[in-house]
Parts: C-alpha cells; sequence; structure tokens
C-alpha cells in the first residue's frame, strides 16, 4: 500500500494535454484564457473630458480671461470641428472627445454661468486638467491581458472595451461520474427498506460544477459484464471517469477487475488514510485518467477533495489554490499508520489563524455530519498522538 505523499505524485504526475476552445464572451467567466488579449487601440482612444464642465483654451485664462462666451455644448458621443474663437469656451460633458483647440476643462462647480457667459471662479487653473489623455492607460498593442489568466468580471471588462465578442479558453476534461451499487436507487425514487439514494454522484456533480464542468452522470449496477459494458463506452466517450463504490473487498466490487478488463492501467490501489483507504487511480488511451472513490459518502467525499480537485484544477490551468494550515483546537489521538483525515470545524481568531475543533462523526458512512463540518485536517501517518495547538494542513469544503 503506498503512502498519501505517494500518491499525490502519482496523479500529478498524469499531465492533461488540454486543448483549447472559442467561447462567447460572457461564457468564459470562470474559464483560463488560451490567448493574450492586446489593446485594439489606445485607452483612453481619445482626449476624454473626465468632469461636466467647460472646454477652454489655456492660453487666453493665461491672458487674463475669467468670463467666456458659450459657443456651444458637447455631449459625450458628440464631434466637434470647429476650435472656439479667442476668449470663448464650449459646455463639455464627461466622456465627450475634448473638442480641438481647447486644452483644458473647468468644472461646472467652478463656474457660474449667466446669459451665456461662464466666468470661471477658480483661481488655480491647470492647463491640461480634467483631462484622462489619449493612450494613457495604454497603448494600441499593448499587453492586456495574458494567457493562462482565471477569467474573471474585470478581464471580462477589459475584453469587452477591446472588441472581443469570444474569447479562446482551456478546454475543460469531458467528464463522466458513475455511482456504484444494487442498493442505490434514484433521487426520485422510494426507496425499498434495503435501499438508499444515491448522494454521491450529486456531491461530485456539485464539485466540479464549482470550477464550472458539467458532468454526465451515470449508474452502474454490481454486474461485470455491465460494468465492463458502460465503462468501455465511458472511455470512448470521456476524458475523466470519477467513479464511487465497488473498489473494496466485497464479492460484488467488481470495479478493478473491470476496469482492468478494459485495459485501463492501474496506477495504485489503496492509499494508507482513513477514510478512503480503498482509493483506486488509472489512466487510459492517450490522455485519459479514472478516480475509483471508495463508495462511503465521507470517503468518496475527502478523496474526491484531497486527490481529484486538486488534479482536474492543474489539468485546467486553474491558479492553485492555496496551501492552508490550521491549528488543531484540541488534542487528539490515532493509533494505526495511516494518514488520518480529521473531520473538523473550522473558526478564524483575531489574528487570522485558523483553529480546527474535532467533530464526533460516526464514520465514513456519516454523511451528514459533513454538513457539521468545514474540512479535514490532515493528520500525518508517522504521528499518533496530536496536541492541542500544533498545525496541520487542511482541505476546506467550506
Ligand atoms: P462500496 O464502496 O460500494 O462497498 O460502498 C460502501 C458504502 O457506501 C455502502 O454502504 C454503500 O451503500 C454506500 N454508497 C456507495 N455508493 C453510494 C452513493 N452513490 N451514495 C450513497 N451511498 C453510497
Ligand atoms: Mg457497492
Amino acid at each position: 500500500m503506498i503512502t498519501v505523499q505517494e500518491a499525490d505524485h502519482i496523479i500529478s504526475a498524469q499531465q492533461w494535454r488540454h486543448g483549447m476552445t472559442v467561447v462567447p464572451l460572457l461564457q468564459a467567466y470562470g474559464r483560463v484564457l488560451a490567448e493574450t488579449i492586446v489593446a485594439d487601440r489606445d485607452i483612453p482612444p481619445y482626449h476624454r473630458v473626465a468632469m461636466d464642465g467647460i472646454a477652454i483654451r489655456w492660453c487666453d485664462y493665461d491672458n487674463g480671461c475669467r468670463s467666456f462666451y458659450i459657443s456651444g455644448t458637447v455631449g459625450a458621443g458628440a464631434t466637434t470641428t470647429a476650435p472656439p474663437a479667442e476668449n470663448t469656451c464650449l459646455e463639455i460633458m464627461t466622456g465627450a472627445a475634448l473638442p480641438p483647440g481647447t486644452d483644458t476643462v473647468i468644472p461646472y462647480e467652478q463656474v457660474i454661468i449667466n446669459n451665456g457667459i461662464a466666468e470661471i471662479k477658480q483661481n488655480s487653473v491647470t492647463k491640461g486638467q480634467n483631462i484622462h489623455t489619449k493612450g494613457r492607460d495604454k497603448k494600441s498593442g499593448d499587453l492586456l491581458i495574458p494567457s493562462g489568466t482565471k477569467i474573471g468580471p474585470s478581464e471580462i471588462s477589459v475584453a469587452a472595451a477591446v472588441g472581443k465578442t469570444q474569447l479562446l479558453v482551456v478546454q475543460h476534461p469531458r467528464i463522466a461520474i458513475f455511482s456504484s451499487g444494487n442498493e442505490l436507487v434514484d433521487v426520485g425514487a422510494t426507496p425499498l427498506p434495503y435501499q438508499i439514494r444515491r448522494s454521491n454522484s450529486y456531491a461530485i456533480h456539485t464539485c466540479l460544477q464549482e470550477i464550472g464542468i458539467h458532468a454526465e452522470m451515470g449508474h452502474l449496477p454490481d454486474d461485470l459484464a455491465m460494468i465492463k459494458e458502460m465503462l468501455q463506452k465511458a472511455i470512448e466517450d470521456f476524458d475523466v471517469i470519477v467513479l464511487s463504490g465497488g473498489i473494496s473487498m466485497g464479492k460484488y466490487d467488481f470495479i478493478p477487475q473491470a476496469l482492468a478488463e478494459i485495459s485501463v492501467k492501474c496506477l495504485f490501489h489503496k492509499v494508507k488514510q482513513r477514510p478512503g483507504k480503498p482509493i483506486w487511480f488509472g489512466t487510459f488511451g492517450q490522455n485519459g485518467v479514472v478516480f475509483a472513490l471508495p463508495g462511503n459518502p465521507v470517503s468518496t467525499f475527502l478523496c474526491l477533495i484531497r486527490y481529484t480537485m486538486p488534479w482536474l484544477e492543474t489539468a485546467m490551468k486553474l491558479p492553485p489554490k492555496q496551501v492552508r494550515f490550521a491549528l488543531l483546537d484540541g488534542d487528539w489521538a490515532f493509533e494505526p499508520a495511516l494518514q488520518y483525515f480529521l473531520p473538523v470545524r473550522v473558526k478564524q481568531d483575531k489574528m487570522g489563524t485558523i483553529w480546527a475543533s474535532p467533530l464526533k462523526t460516526n464514520g465514513s458512512g456519516d454523511f451528514a455530519s459533513l454538513l457539521e463540518g468545514d474540512g479535514f485536517l490532515e493528520l500525518p501517518a508517522e504521528q499518533s498522538t496530536f496536541k492541542k495547538g500544533d498545525a496541520f494542513r487542511i482541505w476546506l469544503y467550506r
């Protein structure tokens, strides 16, 4: 049996050779940019007036003129060609292009307008004030957003400003999720007394949704021939397959055998950890990977957030999540030589330190306990006693 660290190495060595795809601008949110975005023209593209007020020729002001005859009004989106004559001004609005001949804008707050004359009340007018000059922020052709950036609202806004109606982004893997087991029924069904509703696939689906992936869901009965047939089809149609259940020591745990028989290569089966010891990982074809997670819901969930999600985030070129540590809020003991993922609730103290309080749960089948917790504290296998205040890596799901 391998260690958690060895499992990490094996999984992270499976690099995803992703493609690229073009999506409409608004659908690019949350994805990773696969092109560079450059300024299609100067930003701002013209001398943009930055205040509502009057536009004057600085030389008139400098020559002592304080009362300007208003020769017209220019709104945003309007153009003017004729420069104002000596000692005249134009009323001008924010967002308008600075009229030719003028070079200084005085806000309405600093003028008194009477009978078509604007009188300046302000003594300290500087040449060029209140003008956001052409190309001041960026020059035409400047790099605005490098390839590899995760697209958020500010990237969408800049892409829109430079006329990108669609963006080239990193392609998502096609993912299929399968639950397994004859005891499991649909969420909408009324289970018989010895049946339960399948919930794991929903947990997995939701975690994937959080990174923008919409996975397909299926269910495998405990029947070797059926499992082989369905998984054979899946490895033809999908890049990543996430399974839950059917990988332990039970008589009907056919999944490892089925995967081997359809030539999915096992890279490991079982990791020195609790929960989630039976986890199975393998590869198929050029680029495909299979995460077969144990069926107990807490094990499925832990293995998903501990192994599958980080691999997927890397595969999709998403920025790496911050590695976080928390201080154990109470003494703890765990004897077996297994990495223990302790369910915890967290709180942050005034200094920003995260404290993790152990939760009392009924083990890996106790899926309702996930509602009480915020994450799992990863306690190393080499240790069996853990002291209050010791720091450990934490895997938060909230
Ligand atoms: P297995 O790994 O198939 O032996 O399943 C271990 C336990 O997890 C059993 O009690 C199953 O009923 C339960 N289980 C497996 N898959 C699911 C699922 N999709 N949703 C809820 N419980 C499950
Ligand atoms: Mg089962």
